[in-house]
């Protein structure tokens, strides 16, 4: 029954059972005292030194979070000069005056998802919210109609599994933030120093191999994150996944917080069941994989541990050097323990401890299990994933992306970290129509070894910090190295347009970082060349292989490599 509004249809998007199970966990945890330490009078405070209010040290004349105000980092000032979850009316009075922000409003306006990204473009770029990576077609509809109507007609998937709409003019802000709370989506929290989009497995809930759906828990974080206002204002930007164990990886240790899916057995000691190992401090910019740090959450203990360790960091993080101010550099200063006392102090359970190698460990990851036709865990159904290229869709693509699933589907497309879609619930005999009509978008399922893996971050087209086209580039190094290397085995291709590394080079089979060099007295686009890298089961941060290889230089030389890679000695190498 494809495309059925009938809840216990079985390829419904939530059947009446899984929406049981995700409202249990909505409202279970607060009833059941796992938060502590939180006091809610911060919310309703214009002050954002007092947002945070069971801090004792966090606001007043001379500091804030007790740092003095005269060696707060620019943004800092930012925050307390103006909390910036408190710029509604500004917006309205820009979006009236069709005005772009200036000065410290342009870092303000990213709390509300908006980049004024001059001067690579003269609009913004609002970055949604796609919690767990699930939109139903109606707000793929809804997006596709925002990006047409005020934008540049297409939305690009991000490394985050999630949207961006980019070429929206100041007159159109308000109505963008309005059109996505209606579509049930939304942008708070989607840049600047905030908790950016939840992560997930994009074949969560159907996963064959997944140990338990975390569809629920992602919005339990998401809708915890909307009402708390401590959980904006950060010290730094933060990163939150969840892993369910299933085949398609969602680069959990890449994260400030990974969940690990995981089953504990009888005799280890705990209660046997399903948990969450608790990996820490992943930011693969700053050549960081995270560490495994010891803790085991039960499912519903996931939420407030998150927001324990959110209210930690929030106390103790760096306010003043915006280099240091992620999450890892505070454990390097404290050590684990004493930033895990911090946590516990804002939690109503006690934390637990196991090894990890205790727990059962997590299912392989598939590489490339996002593209192609796979089975899900109801027989008869299957997940299709689509090729993206660069992650880039057209207003028109996703309009018919929309209708596909509602009418071979089950009403719902997912995204990935790997900025492509996948189209769920697709029965048995309508794979080969689905196939077609994908085809006929201008799409392609198959899992190419090399056009597969490409990511991209937005590049110069898009990016005032790029030194190079990285999506253009992307493609036609893809389509050269397809043509010229005959490679089986899947392979990941990392662009990324400066050393922020949105596009994460450094965990690419091949990373390529974005430069400006000189060559005959001018300036070219030109990558830094590493190798080696990946994450999962084959974590490793790349090492550098070249320097300032100009682009149109580029092309023969990753052949050479890529021949000589599939030519090796040793399969495994
Ligand atoms: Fe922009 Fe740099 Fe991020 Fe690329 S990596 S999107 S250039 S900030």
């Amino acid at each position: 029954m494809a495309g059925s509004s009938d809840d216990n249809a079985t390829d419904a998007p939530f059947t009446a059972e899984q929406k049981e199970y995700i409202a249990g966990f909505a409202a279970g945890t607060a009833a059941r005292g796992l938060f502590a330490g939180h006091t809610p009078a911060g919310q309703v405070t214009n002050d954002p030194a007092a947002a945070g209010a069971n801090l004792a040290e966090v606001g007043g004349e001379e500091t804030y979070y007790g740092v003095p105000v005269d060696e707060l980092a620019k943004e800092e000032q930012l925050k307390r000069a103006e909390n910036p979850l408190d710029i509604w009316d500004k917006l309205l009075a820009h979006a009236n005056a069709d005005q772009p922000p200036e000065g410290g409003d342009v870092f303000r306006f990213k709390f509300h998802g908006l980049f004024y990204v001059a001067p690579a473009q003269d609009s913004f770029m609002v970055r949604l919210r796609t919690p767990g990576a699930v939109l139903t077609a109606p707000q793929v509809r809804g997006i596709a109609g925002l990006a047409r109507d005020w934008g540049g007609g297409y939305a690009d998937v991000t490394t985050r599994s999630n949207l961006q709409v980019r070429e929206l003019p100041p007159s159109s802000i308000v109505e963008v933030l309005m059109t996505l709370d209606e579509i049930g989506l939304g942008a708070r929290g989607a840049g600047a120093d905030n908790i950016r989009n939840i992560t997930a497995p994009p074949t969560s809930g159907f996963d064959p191999q997944e140990i338990v759906d975390v569809r629920p828990l992602c919005r339990a974080l998401q809708h915890y994150l909307y009402n708390n206002r401590d959980m904006y204002g950060l010290p730094r930007k933060f990163n939150i996944a969840f892993d369910s164990g299933g085949a398609v990886s969602v680069l959990s240790d890449t994260n400030d917080i990974g969940f690990v899916a995981t089953r504990v057995e009888d005799g280890q000691g705990v209660e046997p069941g399903v948990y969450f190992r608790v990996l820490l401090c992943g930011i693969t910019g700053h050549e960081r994989i995270a560490f495994e740090s010891g803790l085991l959450v039960r499912p519903d203990e996931c939420v407030p541990l998150a927001a324990a360790i959110v209210r930690a960091f929030n106390e103790t993080g760096d306010r003043t050097n915006r280099k240091k101010a992620r999450l890892c550099y505070v454990l390097d200063r404290l050590g684990l323990d004493a930033f895990l006392e911090r946590v516990q102090a804002h939690l109503g359970f006690e934390l637990r401890f196991l090894d990890a190698e205790k727990c059962t460990p997590r299912p392989p990851e598939v590489r490339h299990a996002h593209l192609g036709v796979h089975p899900q865990s109801t027989p008869g159904l299957n997940y299709i994933g689509i090729d993206v290229p660069v992650g880039r869709m057209t207003a028109e693509q996703m309009d018919a992306l929309a209708a596909l699933s509602e009418e071979l589907g089950g009403g719902e497309l997912r995204l990935t970290v790997w900025q492509n879609v996948l189209l769920p619930h697709v029965p048995d005999d309508k794979v080969d129509e689905a196939l077609a009509r994908i085809s006929e978008l201008g799409f392609s399922h198959e899992p190419h070894a090399i056009m597969g893996g490409l990511v991209a971050c937005t590049g110069n087209t898009g990016c005032r910090y790029a030194s190079t086209n990285t999506k253009g580039q992307a493609i036609a190094l893809g389509q050269h190295l397809r043509d010229t290397v005959g490679l089986d085995e899947p392979l990941n291709i990392h662009l990324t347009g400066c050393p922020n590394s949105c596009a994460q080079h450094y965990i690419g089979d091949i990373g390529l970082l974005g430069a400006l060099v000189t060559r005959a007295g001018e300036l070219v686009e030109a990558y830094h060349v590493y190798v080696g890298g990946g994450a999962g089961q084959d974590a490793g941060i790349a090492r550098e292989f070249a320097k300032g290889v100009p682009f149109d230089e580029l092309p023969p030389i990753l052949e050479r490599l890529l021949a000589s890679y599939r030519d090796r000695a040793e399969p495994d190498d």
